[in-house]
């Protein structure tokens, strides 16, 4: 998909852990890389990060990352990593037009999104769970790396086919990348985190108040 390189792992800040404010497994997906105190954090750094990241997320049993990380060429999982992010950046942009100029996706728009979403195989099986009756479930082979994007490509079009955009959001701290589906009750949420933005924003309107 693109020829960009995630940058080398000793060239950038140490990491947090992943962060989870999206509510959503697509924005969790955006807020992979953010900028945490003026510095870019990336958390696709690599294969290894990829699958252990989709494995956090719940998007990928944890027995198919072991399996992919085993089978599949460390390359084709970097391989992954860069079509990942250049779905990430492409996925940004469409969200950041659909909110700004309130028009809907034509089939042309979405053509990198389906294109994803026709390269991993389903299958349909009846699962049995224990407490319920049997259902009809359709299940990803995970035979191939770059199945690895799918899961999040399916995301994507559930943002932009079954939610209401008007409820994905930036967090308000201007200085904060993080994009959030708003969840809440009265839809008033504003941060990524109330510990983290929330908390800044309120010290610093306390201060203000002070000085004042
Ligand atoms: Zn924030």
């Amino acid at each position: 998909m693109s020829s960009r390189l995630p940058p080398a792992k000793d060239s950038l800040i140490p990491r947090p852990d992943p962060m989870w404010f999206g509510d959503h497994l697509a924005l969790d997906f955006l807020n992979t890389t953010a900028v945490l105190r003026g510095r870019t954090v990336e958390w696709l750094r690599d294969g290894d990060d990829w699958i252990g990241w989709l494995c956090a997320a719940g998007a990928l049993p944890a027995a198919a990352g072991k399996r992919l990380r085993a089978q599949a060429e460390a390359s084709a999982l970097d391989d992954c990593v860069r079509d990942a992010i250049h779905l990430r950046d492409w996925f940004r942009r469409l969200l950041v037009r659909l909110k700004t100029d309130g028009g809907g996706a034509t089939e042309a728009d979405l053509a990198p999104l389906n294109a994803v979403l026709a390269s991993a195989p389903l299958f349909r099986r009846i699962d049995t769970p224990r407490d319920a009756p049997p259902r009809l479930i359709a299940e990803q082979t995970w035979r191939h790396a770059r199945e690895t994007l799918a899961p999040v490509a399916a995301a994507m079009a559930d943002l932009i086919c079954e939610r209401d955009l008007d409820l994905v959001r930036t967090c308000e701290n201007p200085q904060c990348t993080m994009w959030f589906l708003d969840r809440t009750k009265g839809h008033r949420r504003r941060w990524c985190s109330q510990a983290i933005c929330g908390n800044r924003a309120k010290v610093a309107a306390f201060r203000a108040r002070r000085k004042a």
